[in-house]
C-alpha cells in the first residue's frame, strides 16, 4: 500500500515528507496505521549525527491502530490501539522471564552499532529503493509493519495524543526510576535534564515515594511543569559543577541516594556520579550521547560503595511493563498529560525538531 513518511537524508538537514510503499504483514506480523508520534531527543541526535546511516526513518515513539494481522498473531486484533517498542519482548526466552535484562534474545544488538540500522524489509521509497528504520514501528511513517513481539496493546480510553509518548519518554523515565534504580520510599533523588525522559524519572520517583526530588537543568522555565511530575527542588545547571554539587550535597545530607543523567553528555554524567552519595549512591545513565566521548572519573570515586548502571528503555519489559504503566495512567496516577507542550500536524514535523533544538518544547508530538 501507499503511505507517507518523514525521511532523514543528510546530517542536520530537515526531514523530507514523501510517499512510500508499505509491504503486507507476514506471519507473526502486524500492519499498523500510526496516528501520532512523539519527538525524542534520540531522533534529533541521529538526524544531526547520521550515526545510524541514511536515508532513515528515525521515529520510535508513537501510537497507532492495528489494521491487519498476519497469520499466527494472537495478542492483538484489527482496531486495537497499540504502541510499538524499539526492542522486542518474546515473553519466553531466559532474558524475558528474568528481571535482570529487558533485552530479549531476539533483539539484534548489532543495530546499535554505528551505521547498524538495517534497511527495512517493509518500507521502501517509491521506485523501490530501501530506507533504514530505527525500529520497525517507524512512527514517522503513517503506516508500518512490525513483529508481534514489538507491539503492545493499550487501553482505547487513553487519548491517542497522550499515548504517543508512552513507548519511549514515559517507559524509559518511569522504568529508570522504578526498575533500573529501584528507588525506595523516603529516598533522595537528583535528575540531570528535565526533558521528556527526565520528567518521567521524576514521575517514577514520586510514585516510588521519594521525598526529595531535585531537578538540574540549564533551562529554569522547566520548573513549573517539573513540579507537576514531583520536583521538590531545582538547581540551575548554568551555575557550574562545584556549585551544583554543593547544592545537592546540602539538600541530601552528603549526596543523593539515586542520581540520573538524562541529558546525554559525558560531563553531566560525571557530575551525576559525584552528586550521588559516596557510600551507597546509585547513578543511572539514561542519556545517550551521539558521539563516543568517554566518561572520566577517578576509581576512588567508587571505593566507598557508589555504583553506576546503564539503562535502555528503563530496563522495562516493553509489553508487560507497558501494560502496567498504561493502567497507571488510566487510574490517574501519572502526570503524562502535562508532558505534551506542542501538537503539530505531521507535515510540520521539522518545526517540532526546531522547537527541541531551541529548548522551547517539553514534548512536541505530530499527528497524522
Ligand atoms: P530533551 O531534549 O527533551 O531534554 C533534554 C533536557 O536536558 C532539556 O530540558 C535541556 O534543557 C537539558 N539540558 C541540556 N544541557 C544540560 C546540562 N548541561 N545540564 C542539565 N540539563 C541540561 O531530551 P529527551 O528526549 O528527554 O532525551 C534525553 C536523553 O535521553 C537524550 O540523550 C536521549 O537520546 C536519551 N534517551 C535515552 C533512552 C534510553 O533508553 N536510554 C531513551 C530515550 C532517550
Ligand atoms: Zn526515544
Ligand atoms: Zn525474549
Amino acid at each position: 500500500m501507499k503511505s507517507r513518511a518523514a525521511i532523514a537524508y543528510e546530517a542536520g538537514k530537515p526531514l523530507v515528507v514523501e510517499p512510500i510503499e508499505v509491504g503486507a504483514p507476514g506471519a507473526g506480523q502486524v500492519l499498523i496505521e500510526n496516528r501520532a508520534a512523539g519527538l525524542c531527543h534520540t531522533d534529533l541526535s541521529l538526524i544531526d549525527s547520521g550515526y545510524r546511516g541514511f536515508p532513515i526513518i528515525v521515529g520510535h515513539e508513537g501510537v497507532g491502530v492495528v489494521l491487519q494481522c498476519g497469520p499466527g498473531v494472537t495478542s492483538v486484533k484489527p482496531g486495537d490501539h497499540v504502541v510499538t517498542s524499539s526492542i522486542p519482548e518474546c515473553g519466553t526466552c531466559p532474558r524475558c522471564v528474568s528481571r535482570r535484562s529487558n533485552l530479549c534474545v531476539k533483539e539484534d544488538v548489532t543495530k546499535f552499532h554505528p551505521d547498524g540500522s538495517p534497511p527495512s524489509p517493509h518500507l521502501r521509497r517509491l521506485g523501490g529503493s530501501p530506507v533504514r528504520v530505527l525500529c520497525q514501528g517507524a512512527t514517522f511513517s503513517n503506516h508500518a509493519v512490525a513483529d508481534e513481539d514489538l507491539v503492545a496493546p493499550i487501553p482505547a480510553e487513553i487519548p491517542l495524543h497522550v499515548a504517543s509518548v508512552l513507548s519511549c519518554a514515559v517507559i524509559t523515565g518511569m522504568g529508570a526510576a522504578l526498575f533500573s534504580a529501584d528507588v525506595q520510599q523516603g529516598s533522595t533523588v537528583v535528575v540531570f535534564g528535565l526533558g521528556g525522559v527526565g520528567l518521567n524519572v521524576l514521575d517514577g520517583a514520586r510514585l516510588a515515594g521519594a521525598t526529595r526530588i531535585i531537578g538540574v537543568d540549564t533551562n529554569p522555565s522547566k520548573v513549573e511543569v517539573a513540579r507537576r511530575f514531583g520536583l521538590t527542588d531545582f538547581i540551575d545547571a548554568r551555575r557550574g559543577g562545584s556549585e551544583i554539587l554543593a547544592a545537592v550535597q546540602a539538600m541530601t545530607a552528603g549526596g543523593a541516594d539515586y542520581s540520573f543523567e538524562c541529558v546525554g553528555d559525558s560531563k553531566v554524567a560525571e557530575l551525576a556520579v559525584e552528586a550521588s552519595h559516596p557510600n551507597w549512591g546509585k547513578t543511572v545513565l539514561v542519556g545517550s550521547p551521539s558521539g563516543p566521548e568517554p566518561m572520566h572519573l577517578p576509581i576512588r570515586s567508587f571505593m566507598l560503595g557508589r555504583s553506576v548502571v546503564g539503562s535502555l528503555l528503563g530496563d522495562a519489559k516493553p509489553r508487560t511493563d507497558m501494560a502496567r504503566i498504561a493502567q497507571w495512567y488510566v487510574e490517574g496516577k501519572l502526570a503524562t498529560d502535562h508532558l505534551i507542550s506542542h501538537r503539530l500536524p505531521f507535515a510540520a514535523i521539522n518545526d517540532g525538531f526546531d522547537l527541541m533544538r531551541r529548548g522551547e518544547s517539553i514534548r512536541a508530538i505530530v499527528e497524522y
